[in-house]
């Protein structure tokens, strides 16, 4: 039997004592949770746009709140976070205290999503408020979170401000927020994992707003993500350099030895300089001799480069443009090392490296 623990206060306590009078009180949560599937779908149904507080259903972008803002606290395992900082990552907030065993049997899923996708643009907060006095000591939830293998970011809420703004009524309650930053999905207890998961690899593939070609604040860090962008020539020009228009757009060549990558051996992983798709991986890197950055194989990411024959210039080349925005990458050719026998012959302002 699982019991959720509630935390009760001013009215609440009123409306429970009213509820356990009726004999309403033995398993409110539970209850709610589950709403008749016809009522849901009609709600659907109405495209309702004012904000979505449902839980338990991943509420459409359209008709989902904005999350309300993480308010002070102490910081653990990270430097003070804010959701403004973190748009453009999907935010898992789970309200949590160490003394409460519903949480600690969360933790192992938590830790896994973490682990899982922080590299695709996952960021967990446990936002750990407190029902004892013993539980807001700062040296104890310290010790509990190291010895509870916690490495992702956790935030002390004592005096229950961000669990108060986030209306939260029991532990443990997750919170997935979407990359602009709202509410998209709410679970109060344990389990539903696989759900939770699955709305979580949802939002991760979802766009994000702008996909500047010099910011890197607004893109799905790490993520391959196989919508197709479609823009003018007028648009990419506002979003890029001249030298990254002429070679990405117009299927320009830079000189030999110019680029930043050439030379480039750290570890790291290479994208698209207009859109952010993961396009190659430093391990398939190589030193090709011909002065632009080579690799034998793209990244096994889905969809990262597609391949169009190229008749210009007298020759039959490959073309190489990135499968997502279909930018001019490079070429590739047939003369690369083992285990491919490829070489991606690519030009350097049309990536972006982030270091490992
Ligand atoms: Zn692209």
């Amino acid at each position: 039997m699982k019991h959720w623990i509630i935390r009760v206060t001013g009215l609440a306590v009123i409306a429970g004592a009213f509820l356990f009078a009726a004999g309403g009180w033995t398993k409110p949560l539970r209850s709610t949770n589950e709403k008749p599937v016809s009522v849901a779908a009609v709600e659907d149904a109405i495209h309702t746009e004012t904000p979505d507080a449902k839980r338990d259903v991943l509420i459409p972008a359209r008709s989902a709140m904005r999350a309300p803002a993480l308010l002070e606290g102490t910081w653990i395992n990270s430097d003070s976070l804010t959701l403004k900082a973190l748009q453009g990552r999907v935010v898992v907030v789970d309200f949590w205290t160490f003394g409460c065993h519903n949480c600690r049997n969360t933790l192992p899923t938590l830790k896994r999503w973490d682990t899982l996708y922080r590299k695709d643009g996952l960021t967990t907060i446990g936002v750990h408020s407190p029902e004892s006095d013993y539980e807001k000591n700062m040296e104890n939830v310290r010790r509990e979170v190291q010895r509870l293998g916690i490495s992702y970011p956790v935030v002390t809420d004592n005096n229950y401000e961000t669990w108060r703004a986030y209306g939260i009524h029991a532990w443990p309650t997750t919170v997935i927020l979407d990359k602009q930053g709202r509410v998209r999905f709410t679970h109060i207890g344990e389990g539903m994992y696989n759900e939770m998961e699955q709305v979580i690899q949802k939002l991760l593939a979802e766009e994000t707003k702008s996909t500047k070609a010099n910011s890197d604040s607004s893109r799905g860090k790490g993520l391959a993500m196989t919508e197709k962008i479609n823009k003018t020539d007028e648009e990419w020009q506002r979003e890029m350099t001249p030298e990254q228009f002429q070679v990405m757009r117009k299927k320009g060549t830079e000189r030999a030895f110019t680029g930043t990558y050439n030379d480039n051996h750290e570890k790291g992983v290479y994208y698209c300089a207009a859109c952010h798709n993961e396009l190659f991986n430093s391990d398939t890197k190589f030193d090709s001799g011909t002065g632009w950055p080579s690799f034998y194989a793209p990244t096994a990411a889905a969809a990262s480069v597609k391949e169009v024959v190229d008749a210009s210039h007298g020759m039959k080349r490959t073309e190489v443009v990135c499968a997502r925005c279909d930018a001019h990458l490079g070429h590739v050719f047939d003369d690369g090392p083992k285990p491919t026998g490829l070489r991606y012959c690519m030009n350097s302002i049309s990536l972006d490296f982030e270091k490992k």
